[in-house]
């Protein structure tokens, strides 16, 4: 019987923890031999995938490109099939696992190519130009042509948002990744890389830099923004999707591996951890998305993980990237990551961007280094490995005929589809978290007061590397958004800057629009002018712009002569801002990309419905978070994360992760786990549940799944996110929701011996519209042998 989740347990700890040199101890692919009640999956995953949670149900054909097999872009393999009782797929299921980029080691032929280049020429495939201009970007993005080899170099771009043209032309500026995130729709993100892929390709880019699945660790961190948020499985999931968009035409990049996560210090900065922390907080995403969308290239971070550079750091680019998870493409630095010659060429870095700083003198150390001389070679198939999967070694894109002479496609920008799409995710990305007393939609015939310095400006985001340059003809701010939806209702929008004029005048409106905006100023990269937020309110440093009067003034003073003040915080990141409570509405825009105010507008108006969701917990004080600071050189990076971390420590944040309301609401009941005899170490956990629109609007609700391990001896999180799932239902309908699970998405890293471990233990799984443990149903299933 379901009940209510109401109390969690602490996290538990048990055995003794190590460090890194655990896992760089040689691995017995057995551990020490499985525990009682326990199963171990080798050292690694190496060829065999986890195929990892992610939305269940239905499984969803994702693939693309030639000689890709259809892929379960989410979790199992193909229908459930209940027709005997126990679904087949509780005791076995074949995990998919996506391979785009052949073993550059199976190819005689590619090896005999690389041995042909003397190396002087070989070397040029693993680096820059001499003189990038970081000002102007000019030889920042590109590998320096082979001269009489003949081989063609990349010219690269980022970024996550869209392509970042550097001045060369507008580009369709997406809404910012965390808001992508908020949607929690896989498939709408895999259009989005689709339609940044094709636009690389219409532009004449070959290598796109792009997406960031760093891990959400703290609201402060510059780029919040450009992360999918805090949660492993949904970092993993939306960066396999965008990864398999873009490869539909150009290979990418995925990064920053690994830890990175703050701004200020990202150069200088070690993120220390014990090995169990690494590999399921800040590493998993990585590997979910090898698997699911098997990317040409990882870029290695700036900062250290456990004192050692991400560049020079054999953990992760040979033996967790290469010998572990079997990964075929190749390395490239981070812009200036590379800090070493030797260390970095040995540990994996097979390219240095955007110079040849370091690597430049490799020719002549491998004059007398037979190791360095074959590692060379390895890097440069890889290289070239991935050239060729893309076509880009073929006759067409080497030489100056029909492909590198094609015209720019600027017209790509117009499409109607991409149009629909920008508008699309920028709708499906904004979370609604009050409506007070069913404040919102605003009526036909309202009269809005839109106020505030942001009110009548797009703010899309950081001007860092992830900077896109939309047309400015297609650029629409909230205020501009709103008086042209609001034509269509009858509505009168009127607009007041200033603090003053707004308190004269909104008493006479039906309701008060509020934007509060961060610019990147006040959070970014740094070289855009931007670095980690100082603080998480709205009355201190940000945002910058607003100097007489902080936000938290406006919200105290509006909100006094006009109870209807709706507030949109169009920001990267969490926000812990007492007066927000005085908000009759209060929404999350994020950078909503070009058509944000478009999409506001029509969720105002109620022409669509709000169904995001905070893709990480808003705390109720900003203690809570952990500490973040961007002066120290060393940081440690606890086992328990995001709202893992609320659980573990019984805190109560003011939002939790997964939050976000509607114009209707959801019931849901009837939990069962159809697996009547367990679930097998390789079968697949199946969930089951009613979900019902109890409300009088059409709804989507973004349904959640956590599991939890009662009853376990190691130190686990009191629950973890493992299944997600957008549905729709009209008023008064009920739908029964399918989400899945494979059982090897449930083990944990065992650093004492090295190995994820299933533990055959009672488990419990709960389901519900946030990770708020009082909105949770839950029932308990056994895990089996
Ligand atoms: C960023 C990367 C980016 C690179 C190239 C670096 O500063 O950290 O994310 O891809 O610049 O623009």
């Amino acid at each position: 019987m379901p009940v209510p989740v109401a109390a969690r347990r602490p996290f538990r700890i048990a055995g003794v923890l190590f460090g890194l040199s655990a896992c760089l101890s040689p691995r017995n692919p057995d551990g020490t031999g499985p525990a009682a009640g326990v199963s171990v999956f080798g050292g690694g995953s190496g060829g065999s995938s986890t195929g990892s949670a992610g939305a269940g149900g239905a499984p969803v054909s994702a693939g693309g490109g030639e000689g890709l097999p259809p892929v379960s872009g989410l979790a199992g393999s193909g229908p459930i099939d209940t027709s005997s009782g126990a679904p087949a797929q509780c005791t076995s299921f074949t995990p998919a696992r996506v391979s785009r980029i052949p073993d550059p080691e199976a190819d005689p032929a590619l090896a005999a190519r690389v041995e042909g280049i003397p190396v002087p020429q070989r070397v040029r495939q693993m680096y820059g130009f001499p003189n990038c201009d970081y000002n102007s970007g000019a030889q920042c993005f590109q590998q320096q042509p082979l001269g009489e080899q003949d081989l063609p170099v990349w010219e690269m771009r980022d970024g996550p948002r869209g392509v970042r043209r550097l001045g060369a032309g507008p580009a369709t500026a997406f809404p910012t990744p965390v808001a992508r995130a908020a949607s929690f729709d896989i498939d709408l993100e895999e259009r989005i890389g689709d339609a940044i892929g094709r636009q690389m390709l219409a532009f004449k880019y070959d290598l796109m830099l792009a997406p960031t699945v760093n891990t959400l660790r703290h609201p402060g961190w510059g780029r919040s923004q450009e992360t999918y948020g805090e949660d492993t499985v949904v970092l993993g999931e939306m960066g396999a999707a965008l990864v398999r968009g873009i490869q539909a035409h150009v290979p990418t990049c995925i990064k920053h591996f690994a830890a990175n996560t703050t701004e200020g210090n990202r150069e200088s900065m070690s993120a220390n951890m014990d090995e169990q922390t690494l590999r399921e907080v800040y590493t998993r995403q990585f590997e979910i998305a090898i698997e699911k969308s098997d990317p040409a290239c990882v870029m290695a971070a700036y900062n250290r993980v456990n004192n050692t550079f991400s560049a020079e750091n054999q953990e992760l680019l040979t033996e967790l990237l290469r010998n572990e998870w079997g990964w075929k493409g190749f390395v490239i630095s981070d812009w200036g990551a590379v800090k070493s010659t030797l260390p970095s060429a040995l540990a994996g870095t097979d390219l240095e961007m955007p110079n040849n700083m370091y690597f430049g003198s490799l020719i002549e150390l491998a004059e007398q280094n037979t190791e360095l001389t074959a590692r060379i070679s390895e890097a440069v198939r890889r290289v070239l490995n991935v050239k060729r999967a893309f076509g880009q070694l073929d006759e067409a894109f080497r030489t100056n005929d029909a492909y590198q002479n094609r015209a720019i496609d600027e017209n790509i920008i117009n499409e109607p589809d991409v149009l629909a799409l920008v508008e699309e995710a920028a709708e499906k990305g904004m979370v609604l978290l009050e409506n007070r007393d069913a404040f919102l939609p605003l009526a036909d015939g309202a009269r809005v007061l839109v106020v505030g310095p942001d009110g009548d400006v797009a703010r899309i985001g950081d001007s860092g590397s992830s900077q896109v340059a939309p047309a400015e003809n297609q650029v629409v701010t909230p205020l501009g958004g709103l008086q042209q939806v609001g034509g269509n209702h009858g509505a009168t929008v009127d607009f007041q800057p200033e603090l003053a004029g707004a308190l004269a005048a909104a008493p006479g409106y039906d309701a008060v629009v509020l934007v509060v905006s961060m610019q990147h100023t006040d959070e970014g990269e740094g070289y855009g002018g931007g670095d980690d937020r100082e603080s998480l309110d709205l009355n201190g440093p940000h945002p910058e712009l607003w100097t007489a009067e902080k936000p938290r003034a406006w919200i105290q003073q509006l909100s006094a002569v006009n109870p209807n003040l709706i507030v949109v915080l169009n920001v990267g990141g969490a926000i812990v801002e007492p007066s927000l409570d005085q908000a009759r509405a209060l929404l999350y825009s994020f950078y909503p990309g070009q058509a944000g105010g478009t999409a506001l507008a029509r969720l105002l108006f109620g022409e669509v419905n709000f169904s995001g969701k905070l893709p990480f917990t808003v705390a109720s004080d900003p203690v809570q978070y952990p500490i973040f600071g961007d002066s120290s050189t060393t940081a440690d990076y606890p086992y328990l994360h995001g709202y893992r971390k609320f659980d573990g420590e019984g805190l109560v944040p003011r939002y939790w992760f997964g939050s976000g309301i509607s114009y209707t609401t959801f019931e849901y009941s009837g939990l069962s786990v159809p697996c009547s005899q367990g679930v097998s170490a390789n079968g697949m956990l199946i969930a089951e549940v009613d979900v019902r629109n109890t409300g009088s609007r059409a709804g989507t609700e973004i349904v959640q799944l956590f599991v939890g391990f009662p009853g376990t001896t190691a130190r686990r999180s009191v629950k973890e996110l493992k299944a997600f799932q957008r549905v729709t239902l009209e008023p008064g309908e009920t739908k029964r929701v399918q989400l899945s699970v494979p059982a090897r998405d449930l083990r944990y890293y065992d650093q004492a011996s090295s190995v994820w471990r299933l533990e055959f233990i009672e488990h419990e799984v709960l389901v519900g519209p946030s990770a708020d443990p009082a909105r949770l149903i839950g029932t308990t299933f056994n895990v089996v042998e």
